[in-house]
């Protein structure tokens, strides 16, 4: 596979045309705002490209993306965005916001990388860049560019046509451990939000409506005993390690009286340091899942009773700490069904040969049916309840939200695999970002010229939620864990600094 030319197919020979040309006589009926936002996504092009690509080889971990979140800032500065940067007290966090007075759009998107994941695009073999480095395989470089191309064509248009209205920009650090947003949610920075998008890369072009995924609260459990000398005086010691076991002991009694929605797993990720010496502390670190926020509270509320019996017969103490807490996700149907219409309008990008041979070629390697890209836009869905969970979860019950799945990558291939990382820096990625930035884009201008619309959103929002009462899972007072993921990502930015991009994308 030749990846000089894949790489460059996206950037310097992009489509020429808005839409698709089977959509081609729904263009007159547009809106001239509209197709103004749709015109500078297509003229960015290259720099949405460019920017996806530049994250790809900046590769961040969680709460360690300072070179993205850097980039994106400056451009959406540059553009005339207000940036407000470490929100919620996270570094690598930021709101951009342009413009006045309602109604207020939101964006908002994750951008880390996976762990161990590095790989050279376009190569259809586990081939790292750096070995051992961390990878975009899940591709959250290219939602990144969606999320900025769309963002800088709304700009665009409110200013060409002197637009009403406020457009914020969310940048959420640490998506894959499901940090930043319960906490913007919790510090109010959607409470005057009217809309909400959530670009997210996919196989499919498309959305869903109804309930997507569940609530998860992610613990650690640390007890604290007294260590001793294991052979010379045991009977002095206070085993920590012994209460992290009878509690991971005691949940596993406990699930066979849990309902089949419940999903719980855990690692110890401390556990002493050698046999001679009893561990006076020990940690276990939990995911706790349900399908509702409800059910998940009652879970962990369970958890901690277990943990204080595992205390007792071992004579420790414990403490908690929430790392993370986040409603199950969903999808409000009136935002779901604008956008869809805008992804029928924006069409499948034309794949060439070259991106068709290169998938058939990852998808004969992976062992899964070599299918090729998607063609066609998938038709609007209700929702599947997933057993995953994004942290955007809370957002979605205070504000009517979508979440934008645009198609920059291979059908088949499961994400956090080497294989997920080999498009998302090609021109597979690229003609996909564009797509979605354009629906994206095109479905924030509805809204904004459109006050009824606005009002039609929040009444079926409404009526969805069918009186549930949103609070936030994480507790009052909960700090994020800004050092999360830090010393692995030092361990390698140097090395991995030989590939960043030179070329910077302009945006124009
Ligand atoms: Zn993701």
């Amino acid at each position: 596979m030749n990846r000089k030319s894949l790489k460059q197919g996206g950037v310097f020979f992009l489509s020429v045309c808005l839409f698709s040309a089977s959509n081609f006589g729904q263009v007159q009926k547009l809106p001239k705002e509209k197709i103004l936002a749709l015109e500078v996504v297509e003229r960015n092009s290259k720099s949405i490209a460019l920017l996806g690509d530049n994250i790809f080889y900046f590769a961040e971990l969680g709460m360690q993306e300072f070179e993205t979140s850097r980039l994106m800032t400056e451009i959406l500065e540059a553009a005339g965005f207000k940036v407000e940067r470490g929100i919620s007290g996270m570094p690598p966090a930021f709101m951009a916001t342009y413009g006045s007075g309602t109604p207020v759009i939101g964006f908002h998107t994750e951008f880390d990388s996976t762990p161990g994941n590095s790989q050279v695009p376009a190569v259809v073999e586990h081939q790292p860049l750096t070995e051992g480095a961390p990878g975009h395989a899940e591709g959250h470089n290219v939602n990144a560019a969606v999320m900025i191309g769309a963002a800088f064509a709304v700009k665009k248009a409110m200013d060409e046509f002197d637009l009403k209205g406020t457009l914020k920009v969310f940048g959420a650090p640490a998506e894959e451990q499901l940090i930043s947003r319960p906490y913007f949610a919790r510090d109010g920075y959607f409470d005057d939000v009217d809309i909400l998008f959530h670009p997210h890369i996919d196989s499919d072009f498309g959305t869903a409506y109804g309930v997507r995924q569940y609530a998860l609260i992610s613990a650690e459990f640390d007890f604290k005993g007294e260590s001793a000398h294991g052979a010379v005086a045991p009977w002095k010691g206070r085993d920590a390690l012994d209460a992290v076991e009878l509690m991971d002991i005691g949940f596993d009694k406990y699930r066979e009286h849990l309902e089949p929605t419940h999903r719980s797993h855990r690692v110890i990720t401390s556990g002493g340091v050698q046999p001679n010496v009893i561990p006076n502390e020990a940690t276990i670190w939990w995911f706790f899942r349900e399908s509702t926020a409800q059910k998940v509270s009652r879970l962990f509320e369970q958890a901690k009773v277990i943990a204080e019996g595992a205390a007792l017969m071992t004579g420790t103490s414990f403490s908690v700490n929430v790392i993370s807490a986040v409603w199950p996700t969903r999808g409000s149907r009136t935002v779901a069904e604008v956008l869809q219409s805008n992804i029928e309008l924006v069409g499948m990008p034309e794949w060439n040969d070259e991106e068709q041979q290169l998938a058939r070629a990852l998808q004969t390697e992976l062992g899964v049916e070599a299918q090729g890209l998607n063609q066609q836009v998938k038709p609007l869905k209700l929702a599947v309840q997933s057993t995953s969970s994004n942290d955007s979860g809370d957002l979605t019950w205070i504000v009517p939200t979508v979440k934008v799945g645009f198609p920059s990558n291979i059908p088949g291939i499961a994400a956090h695999h080497w294989a997920a990382a080999v498009a998302p820096a090609t021109s597979i990625a690229h003609k996909g970002a564009v797509a979605g930035a354009k629906a994206l884009a095109a479905s924030a201008m509805d809204f904004l010229l459109s006050a009824s619309l606005v009002e039609q959103a929040k009444k079926t929002h409404r009526e969805e939620l069918s009186g549930v009462d949103y609070r936030p899972l994480l507790p009052v007072g909960q700090k994020p864990p800004v050092d999360l993921n830090k010393e692995l990502m030092e361990r390698y930015r140097m090395q991995m600094r030989e590939h960043y991009l030179e070329e910077k994308p302009e945006f124009r």
